[in-house]
């Protein structure tokens, strides 16, 4: 069956918007304009901007285990309404991908209910609990796309690295949530200016800080590629630009909220805003941002982290960390970064799309012949408030509810299927 969209505005590698159409065969672009074919199947675009679909490295879908906060198809659904087209699931779920037969319960959920390509993390150690060490090459031959124990710090040294150079020769990346449990102190947000104000325990940066440092000299020991999640902090930015400098095979990740926000944002003590690693401060929020322009930080991921409104309603205190993150992503950026001139266009689409599918080494996330159709179509000039309740996803825990942004998807194409389409 060959599908064409037409009339579409497409990126040009000098970052040009150039109206075009595409021709979809058999799942994969066929071409980039030219010619329709005769009997094509015509997706109208109505001179949308159309982007590769987006690739997010770092989601946590929740089921098995906790279908009461999301569910394979919900999550896979309020990823495509966001214009993700591939990503990666976290393995803290029950139970955790850490055998074969885990792996394979997890990829058969996923092929029964995902409307798009969701690709699951395996464990580093056993039900993520950082003491027994999970066997990689098994993972990795049942489909992990690379290896976490995302929600928490490995905590043992030689654990973190038996593990990487188990990585390095299945050529497999570890990814790392990075926390030293000693120095959390029970904190619930970032240890600054706000906590004080709110009278709430802070988590200090280096919590985060130094594991990367210890980290980064682990993956150089080991010989491995090393990925660090949510980068929050200056001095975990200093650390991760060094051992690039150095030479050292790491990566790294933003997330949305924190170039978006910062500790003096919080309003109140509202779990809406509590998330690990914490908001912190504004020097921080603008490392992030010099980081990921100077390419220390190499792509955005959303750590959609849905939770029920039951578990978030009642102080930061008691609340699981997390908010969600794929229904709101694209456009917060785009109106806060792309639209005030702080970015390009075609940088925050890179970032969200081909820079994060580089860091597994995936074929995803660019437009080019031969590629899989994974396509979002984006309205750049339709502007509308969040509204929590409307999301596709179970969660609704969000600080950005009510705010108002430009530029959302309004159709998204996986394997040249519609899997999204905004309501008339
Ligand atoms: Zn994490």
């Amino acid at each position: 069956m060959t599908k064409v969209i037409q009339n579409v505005q497409l990126l040009t590698e000098q970052g040009e918007l150039v109206t075009t159409s595409l021709t979809i065969e058999d799942g994969k672009i066929a071409s980039v304009g030219g010619d329709i074919p005769a009997g094509a199947e015509i997706i109208e675009g109505n001179g949308h901007f159309i982007s590769p679909g987006f690739v997010d490295v770092h989601t946590h879908l929740r089921e098995p285990g906790f279908e009461h906060k999301e569910t394979i198809a919900t999550g896979s659904a309020s990823a495509a309404k966001g214009g993700f087209t591939t990503i990666c699931a976290m393995p803290n779920t029950k139970p955790v991908p850490d055998s074969v037969e885990n792996m394979q319960l997890i990829n058969g959920l996923i092929k029964e209910s995902a409307v798009i390509r969701v690709l699951p993390y395996g464990s580093l150690t056993k039900d993520i609990s950082g003491e027994v060490r999970t066997n990689i090459e098994e993972l990795k031959a049942n489909g992990a796309v690379a290896f976490s124990d995302d929600g928490v710090g490995i905590q043992l040294s030689s654990t973190m690295y038996e593990q990487m150079k188990e990585a390095a020769q299945h050529n497999m990346v570890v990814v790392a949530h990075c926390e030293d449990n000693s120095l959390i102190y029970d904190g619930v947000m970032h240890e600054g200016k706000r906590n004080l104000e709110l009278g709430l325990p802070g988590i200090p940066s280096i919590c985060e800080s130094v594991q990367i440092a210890r980290d980064v000299l682990l993956a150089e020991a080991a010989g491995a590629r090393y990925h660090v999640c949510h980068v929050s902090s200056k001095e975990s930015v200093r650390a991760v630009r060094d051992a690039k400098a150095a030479g050292i095979r790491v990566t790294a990740e933003v997330c949305p909220h924190h170039l978006l926000l910062e500790e003096m944002d919080i309003p109140s003590d509202d779990a809406n805003w509590k998330m690990n690693p914490p908001l912190r401060a504004a020097d921080d929020k603008d490392s992030l941002h010099a980081a990921l322009l100077d390419g220390t930080i190499d792509c955005i991921a959303t750590d959609h982290a849905p939770h029920t409104t039951e578990e978030k309603c009642c102080g930061m205190v008691g609340a699981p960390f997390g908010i969600v993150g794929f229904e709101t992503a694209f456009p917060l950026l785009y109106t806060k970064f792309v639209e005030t001139g702080k970015w390009t266009l075609k940088q925050l689409v890179d970032w969200m799309s081909v820079k994060a599918a580089e860091i597994f080494e995936l074929p995803y996330g660019k437009i080019e012949v031969g590629c899989s159709a994974d396509l979002v179509l984006i309205d750049l000039n339709k502007e509308q408030a969040i509204d929590a309740e409307g999301f596709v996803s179970k969660g609704r825990n969000t600080p950005f509810n009510g705010w108002v942004a430009k530029g959302w998807p309004v159709m998204t194409i996986f394997e040249g299927n519609i899997v999204y389409q905004e309501a008339e």
